[in-house]
C-alpha cells in the first residue's frame, strides 16, 4: 500500500531577521503549505497509477466476462479519460486540494459502479461472482491508497460497500452463502480499511505536529545563537563591537596584507581626560558622552567601509582598508572634527578648550610591520601616545623616530606635557655682562626635575620637548615667566630667552608675545629671543616672517651657539641679528695658536657686519682677560656668574 508521512526534514527556518518573529502556528502554518504541495503531486501520481491499474482490467475482463467485456472496456476507457481530464482541469486551475481529492474519490466510485453495472449481466454468473472481489480494491484504494481525509474516504469506501450490496441482493443472482461469505469479506475489508485511515490520519496529524514543534524549537535555537553571537561581539555599554570582534576583524585585515598586499589602517582613538569629566559630571554622564562619541563615530566610519569597536575605557578602535596612508590620515582628522562637533561640554579640563575632544593615533601597514599583527596596533598607540603627549585633540601619525614610553626618554614624553601644571620646570637666570663690568642683562635657562627630583639636562629634555610639541606651551610659559620675574620687578634691564625653531614656526607665536608683552605692560625692546644656530633650521618663510613680527614688536633677535653648526653664515645674511652670541668652543680653543687666530677672525666677521658680539662659556680669568683685549661687547660663563633663581639674582 501507498502512503505518506510529512516528514520533519528538510527543515528551512527563516533567516535571522530581529524584527520578525516566529511562532509555533506559524510554523504549523509553513508545514502545512508543504504538506498541501506533497499531497497534490502524490494524488496526481495516485490517480495516474490507479487508472493505469483500471484500464489494464481490460485483460482480465476479456477473460472472464466476454460477453460483456466491450462494454466494461469501453466504461473503463470512458471513465479513465474523464477522471484524469477532470483532475488535470482542476490542478491547472489551481482548485483546492480537497477538489482533487473529491475528484480522486469520485473516479474509485464512478469507476466501480461503471465497471459493475455492465458486468452484472455477465451470463458467466460462476466467473463473475469471483470477479466481483475485486470491488475490495477499490474500498483499499479510498482508505489506504490516497490521502483522504477520514469522511471522505469512509463515504467513498461506504459507496463501494453499497454498490456492491445493492447487486448482490437485487442485480446479480447469488446463493445466500455467497452474499453472507463475500457480504461478511466487503464489510469487514470496509471497516478494516476505514479504521487504518483514521489511524492514518491521526498519525499524520500527530507527525505534522511534532514536526511544527520541531521546527519551532529549531529556529528559536537559531535566533537564541545568533543573539548570543551578536552579544558576544558587542560592547555593552555602545551597542558598537567590542574588542573580540575588533581582534578577529584585525586578523581578517592582516591575513589580506600578508596574503595580497591589501594596505589597511588601525586608527586608535582616545577621549582627553576623561577621567576629569567623569569626576565632574558623573559616571552615567561618562557612560552617555562615550555611547554618543562611539553613535556618531560609527556613522563617520562606516562610510568609508572601516569597522570601529570600544577597545576599552574610553579608547576606541578603527580598522580601515585605505588606498594609501593619506586617507588614513584624513579618517583620523574627521574622526578628531567630528568629536569636537559634537561639543559635549567639558569645563574642568586643564587646558583652554571647553568641549569634550579625542586624541588620535595611526599607523598603516608598511613593509616593516614585521609578522604580527600585534606590532601596527603598538605603532597605532605609540602614535596616539605622541598625539597625547602633544598637548591632545590632534592626530598622530606613527612615524618610527616616535619616543617611545617605555625608553627613558620616552617617559618624558607625558611629564613634560604636564610639566607646568605639576611645577616640574623652573627658569634660572645667567648674567650677562657688558664690558664695563655691570650686568644689564640675564639669559633664562630652563630646568626640569623629575617628579622623584632627578634633575634632567634641557640638551636633553629641549629635543623631546620639540619633537612632541610640548616646547610650544613650554617655550610660552618661559618667555611670560622670565617677563615677569625679570622684567616687571626691574631685576634687570633684559631678558633673554631661547626659542626653538618648532616656536617661530607656528603661527601665533608672534601674537603670543605681544599679549604678553601687553599683559606685563613691558617694553619689546628689553626681551631678546635667541635662535641657536646650530638647530637645524630650514630657512622658511614663516620663520622669516615670524621673526619680521617680532622685530616690528621691538624684540631683540639674538643669534645663539654661532660657529656651531653649518649654516651660522647663512643665518647672519638672511637676518639681521641684533646679537651674535660666539659659541662657547671658540673661546675654549683658544688656548692653542689656531684656536686664538680662529676666534679673532670670527669676531672680525660679526664685527664688520655690524653685529654686537656676546661671548658665552667664560670659566677662567684668562679668558676674561683675553675677551678684554679683543674688545669683546658682552660676555657670559660660570666665572663670572652662575645661572641662578630669580630670588638669588636680586641677592647677588
Ligand atoms: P645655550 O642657550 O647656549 O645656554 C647656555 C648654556 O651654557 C647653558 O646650559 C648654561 O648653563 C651653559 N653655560 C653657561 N656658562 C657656561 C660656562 O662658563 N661653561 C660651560 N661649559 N657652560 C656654560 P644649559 O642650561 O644646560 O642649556 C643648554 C641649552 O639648552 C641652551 O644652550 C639652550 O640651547 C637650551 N635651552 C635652555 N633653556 C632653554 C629654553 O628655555 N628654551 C629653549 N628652546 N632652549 C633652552
Ligand atoms: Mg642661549
Ligand atoms: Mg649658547
Amino acid at each position: 500500500m501507498w502512503c505518506y508521512y510529512v516528514s520533519p526534514a528538510p527543515v528551512t527556518v527563516p533567516v535571522h531577521d530581529v524584527s520578525a518573529s516566529y511562532s509555533l502556528a506559524d510554523a504549523r502554518r509553513s508545514l502545512e503549505t508543504e504538506k498541501d504541495a506533497i499531497h497534490r503531486r502524490w494524488s496526481r501520481h495516485g490517480l495516474w497509477v490507479g487508472v493505469g491499474v483500471y484500464v489494464g482490467f481490460a485483460a482480465p475482463d476479456s477473460w472472464l466476462i466476454p460477453d460483456v467485456a466491450p462494454t466494461t472496456i469501453a466504461a473503463r476507457l470512458v471513465i479513465a479519460f474523464a477522471a484524469l481530464l477532470a483532475f488535470e482541469v482542476l490542478r491547472i486551475a489551481k482548485a483546492r486540494t480537497i477538489w482533487l481529492d473529491v475528484t480522486c474519490a469520485s473516479a474509485l466510485v464512478v469507476g466501480y459502479i461503471g465497471w459493475l453495472w455492465p458486468a452484472v449481466a455477465s451470463h458467466d454468473t460462476t466467473a463473475m461472482s469471483y470477479y466481483m472481489i475485486f470491488g475490495a480494491i477499490f474500498m483499499m484504494g479510498a482508505n489506504l491508497f490516497f490521502s483522504f481525509s477520514f469522511r471522505l474516504s469512509v463515504a467513498t469506501s461506504g459507496i463501494v460497500l453499497l454498490a456492491f450490496f445493492i447487486s448482490i441482493y437485487w442485480v446479480f443472482p447469488t446463493t445466500p452463502a455467497y452474499r453472507l461469505a463475500f457480504g461478511l469479506f466487503y464489510i469487514s475489508c470496509f471497516l478494516f480499511t476505514s479504521f487504518v485511515n483514521w489511524r492514518l490520519n491521526v498519525e499524520r496529524s500527530n507527525v505534522l505536529l511534532n514536526a511544527a514543534e520541531a521546527r519551532y524549537q529549531q529556529w528559536a535555537a537559531t535566533e537564541r545563537g545568533l543573539e548570543l553571537l551578536e552579544l558576544s561581539n558587542t560592547d555593552y555599554l555602545t551597542g558598537i563591537e567590542n574588542r573580540r570582534a575588533l581582534d578577529r576583524r584585525l586578523d581578517e585585515c592582516w591575513e589580506g596584507w600578508k596574503k595580497h598586499r591589501r594596505v589597511f589602517a588601525v586608527i586608535l582613538i582616545d577621549v582627553d581626560f576623561f577621567k576629569r569629566f567623569n569626576d565632574q559630571y558623573g559616571h552615567q554622564e561618562g557612560d552617555r558622552c562615550l555611547t554618543v562619541i562611539a553613535t556618531s563615530l560609527r556613522d563617520v566610519v562606516s562610510r568609508s567601509h572601516g569597522t570601529i569597536g570600544r577597545y576599552g575605557g574610553e579608547e576606541f578602535i578603527v580598522v580601515m582598508p585605505i588606498d594609501s596612508p593619506e586617507m588614513a590620515k584624513g579618517m583620523a582628522n574627521r574622526i578628531r572634527r567630528e568629536v569636537e562637533d559634537l561639543a559635549i561640554a567639558h569645563t574642568e579640563r586643564p587646558d583652554d578648550r571647553s568641549v569634550v575632544t579625542v586624541s588620535v593615533g595611526v599607523a598603516v601597514t608598511r613593509q616593516q610591520s614585521g609578522d604580527k599583527v600585534e606590532r601596527i596596533v603598538r605603532e597605532a598607540d605609540l602614535a596616539l601616545y605622541a598625539a597625547k603627549a602633544t598637548g591632545r585633540n590632534c592626530v598622530r601619525v606613527f612615524d618610527p623616530s616616535l619616543p617611545r614610553p617605555d625608553d627613558s626618554v620616552g617617559k618624558l614624553v607625558p611629564l613634560l606635557a604636564a610639566a607646568i601644571d605639576r611645577n616640574l620646570v623652573s627658569l634660572v637666570y645667567q648674567p650677562i655682562f657688558d664690558v664695563d663690568g655691570v650686568a644689564r642683562a640675564v639669559e633664562a635657562l630652563m630646568r626640569f626635575k623629575m617628579p622623584d627630583g632627578t634633575a634632567v639636562s634641557p640638551k636633553i629634555f629641549i629635543p623631546v620637548a620639540e619633537q612632541t610639541g610640548a616646547i610650544l606651551e613650554l617655550g610660552r610659559w618661559a618667555i611670560e615667566t622670565a617677563c615677569r620675574d625679570i622684567l616687571m620687578t626691574d631685576r634687570m634691564a633684559t631678558v633673554s630667552v631661547n626659542v626653538s625653531p618648532v616656536q617661530l614656526k607656528s603661527a601665533d607665536f608672534a601674537s603670543n608675545v605681544s599679549d604678553i608683552l601687553k599683559e606685563c605692560g613691558i617694553s619689546g625692546s628689553r626681551l631678546a629671543l635667541e635662535i641657536t644656530e646650530g638647530l637645524d633650521m630650514e630657512m622658511q618663510s614663516e620663520i622669516f616672517r615670524c621673526i619680521a613680527d617680532l622685530r616690528a614688536l621691538g624684540v631683540e633677535i639674538w643669534l645663539d651657539d654661532f660657529g656651531s653648526g653649518f649654516a651660522g653664515l647663512s643665518w647672519l645674511r638672511a637676518i639681521e641679528f641684533q646679537t651674535v652670541k660666539v659659541d662657547r668652543t671658540f673661546l675654549h680653543d683658544c688656548s692653542n695658536p689656531r684656536g686664538l687666530t680662529m676666534l679673532q677672525d670670527m669676531i672680525a666677521l660679526i664685527r664688520n657686519r655690524g653685529n654686537s658680539i656676546l661671548v658665552e662659556g667664560v670659566e677662567t680669568a684668562a679668558q676674561m682677560s683675553l675677551l678684554k683685549d679683543l674688545r669683546i661687547d658682552r660676555v657670559q660663563g660660570f666665572h663670572l656668574g652662575m645661572p641662578v633663581s630669580a630670588d638669588m639674582l636680586k641677592a647677588a
